[in-house]
């Protein structure tokens, strides 16, 4: 390891894995530099570690890191690599991974109450609460690196609350790890406005970034909500007579389109005698008395009315940089723009371009060539397609086809649930044993249940582009040996996607609408499926067959990352080469004779 590098005293291994000191580089000057960078980079180096190390000495200077991950489980590992670093390098560094309320509170039932209903529930009870009275005597320890799991260990074994515990040690510690999800709904929670600009933050898997952005931003109101807040509403006129009057306007609207946000207001205002911001307060409150009631009864505190009045809150409010999307079914807000980051940040994926570095605001930095990228044989197959029109039985015939001459062990990822329920009725499970089957709307738990069974059991695993088990879930050591990709994960054309195309087009981009669905709707999609086209490669070591289903592929091959751009054409006819490839790179026998 170079010791002409500031951040060469906190890295932990020696020797550096290929890459690791280009990366650690790159990520250095970056923050040094106070630049916001994007970092294309292959997965499998060791970029956690790299990137701490690189991030340590700024840490060491007073500056607070924030590392956002995809998940809780992946933040906890960046407490993993920090106590290797405190332990080697006597770095002496406290950090925490932070958990929500929800999980760290004792009196909550785990995994019931969403963060505004714990949050409610916390307010009631806080008073008398056992725990945060131990709370208030609690002091930190001299030193601490520890996961969320372990704060709510130590805080307990002291009898205090482990969620205001964590948050003392949150607000004390110089890194914080924290999945997506908290980082965009809660930091303001923990830090200051002025402590935020002074942090930097990384954002691991930074692809996810602008979509979770969005979904973090967005709410939505179905009129199953009114019609419940309806119901909660019973002998209050001011309020019924609203309601009734809102699930009037819903219905006119028919099918999805996009609503002017002054004229849906306007239209809001006219339902009530009451100012609309007063009306909304009086359905917060009718809305609370309904949680206390729930509470008193042991139930979750969860109220439509207060749902109905938080949601109006927001239209009433006239965000900038949304969408109002309104049919029979609810109202969306959807957000579009994008907020400026504050403070500079490091992203980094092994899927990211430059369209999503102009997104986020950010330079972009493609590394790509610093470490080994694994060895991936890449088919596009010529003669089938998912498009609307070319959607049929038989397409889907040919697909499942195409799909008996891949091997044991391979991860079929479709664009859309759609798409998966096509192959399911041109009888993909008859001819594939077994299979693993996702299902619109399974819980995380069970899906990680069924990625477990195909782990354990080996066959065929179908689910969808964007989904848990394409994305974010390693299959180390030929788990996962083959990927079939079933068409191109466009999203589907709706008012919400014209909308962002619209946005992009007149707000980002002057008017350029080529450019516009680049970055709103085709570079989305090929992330998702170079996302999932990667799970058999964790290293660079691992070899694995990639075969994009669907001719469109060819026409992309330019937006593709570069690892599958190489790829080989072929049609039906010309199988055979596909699975020779199957024979020769992993060593199986295909399923079907060519
Ligand atoms: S103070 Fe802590 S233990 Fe008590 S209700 Fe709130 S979160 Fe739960």
């Amino acid at each position: 390891m170079p010791s002409d590098r500031p951040w060469a005293p906190f890295f932990a291994y020696d020797p550096a894995r290929r890459g690791q000191v280009e990366f650690a580089d790159a990520v250095y000057w970056a923050a040094k530099e106070g630049r916001s960078v994007v970092i294309n980079a292959p997965s499998g180096f060791g970029k956690t570690a790299a990137c701490l190390a690189a991030l340590l000495p700024f840490v060491k200077g007073g500056r607070r890191l924030i590392w956002a991950a995809r998940t809780h489980r992946e933040a906890e590992r960046v407490i993993e690599e920090l106590k290797l670093i405190n332990a080697k390098r006597s770095a002496g560094v406290n950090a925490v991974a932070v958990m929500g309320r929800s999980e760290m509170c004792p009196l909550i039932p785990p995994s019931e109450y969403g963060p505004d209903e714990a949050a409610f529930y916390c307010r009631e009870v806080r008073a008398t609460c056992k725990y945060y009275k131990h709370f208030l005597s609690f002091s930190a320890p001299a030193e601490w690196c520890m996961t969320g799991v372990e704060v709510h260990k130590y805080a307990l074994s002291r009898e205090a609350c482990p969620y205001f515990v964590q948050r003392a040690l949150t607000r004390l510690s110089q890194v914080v790890a924290l999945s997506y999800q908290l980082a965009l709904q809660g930091l303001h929670t923990y830090f200051k406005e002025v402590e935020l600009a002074n942090a930097i933050t990384v954002f691991d898997e930074v692809h996810n970034l602008p979509q979770l952005m969005r979904e973090a931003g967005s709410e939505q109101l179905t009129a199953k909500s009114v019609e419940q807040a309806l119901r909660e509403a019973k002998g209050k006129p001011v309020l019924t007579g609203f309601l009734e009057g809102l699930l009037t306007i819903l219905e006119g609207y028919g099918e999805e389109r996009v609503e002017d946000v002054a004229s849906f207001t306007a239209k809001l205002k006219s339902l009530s005698p009451l100012p609309l911001v007063e009306l909304i307060n009086v359905m917060r409150f009718e809305g609370e008395v309904v949680r206390k009631a729930l509470m008193l009864q042991g139930k979750r505190p969860r109220s439509s009315l207060h749902r109905v009045a938080s949601f109006l809150k927001l239209v009433a409010e006239g965000l900038k940089g949304y969408a109002l999307v309104a049919s029979k079914k609810g109202v969306k807000l959807i957000r579009l723009e994008l907020p400026r980051p504050q403070c500079a940040f490091i992203g980094f994926s092994g899927t990211a371009d430059p369209a999503l570095a102009e997104e986020l605001y950010a330079e972009y930095a493609n590394l790509d060539s610093i470490a080994a990228r694994p060895s991936a044989r890449v088919f596009v197959l010529t003669d089938v397609s998912t498009t609307f029109e070319e959607r049929s039985g038989d397409m889907y015939k040919r697909y499942v086809e195409w799909l008996k001459l891949m091997p044991e062990r391979t991860g079929i990822f479709t664009a859309s649930f759609d798409v998966l329920k096509g192959l399911l009725e041109a009888g993909v499970e008859k001819e594939l044993t077994p299979t693993f089957v996702e299902r619109e709307g399974m819980t995380s738990r069970e899906n990680e249940a069924l990625i477990k069974k195909f782990k354990e059991q080996g066959g065929y695993y179908l689910g969808v582009c964007g989904g848990r088990a394409s994305e974010g879930v390693d299959y180390p050591q030929g788990l996962m040996k083959a990927v079939y990709i079933v068409g191109v994960p466009f999203e589907e054309p709706s008012p919400s996607l014209n909308a962002l195309i619209n946005y992009y087009r007149w707000e980002r981009y002057f008017g350029d609408e080529r450019k516009a669905k680049v970055t709103a709707y085709l570079m989305p999609a090929l992330r998702k499926a170079a996302q999932a086209a990667g799970r058999p490669f964790r290293s660079p070591e691992d070899k694995g067959v990639v075969v994009l289903g669907d001719k469109r592929f060819t026409a992309l091959r330019r937006y593709l990352p570069a690892w599958l751009r190489s790829f080989k054409t072929v049609s039906y006819e010309e199988r055979g080469t596909l699975t020779k490839a199957v024979e020769e790179t992993l060593n199986v026998k295909r399923l079907t004779s060519p």
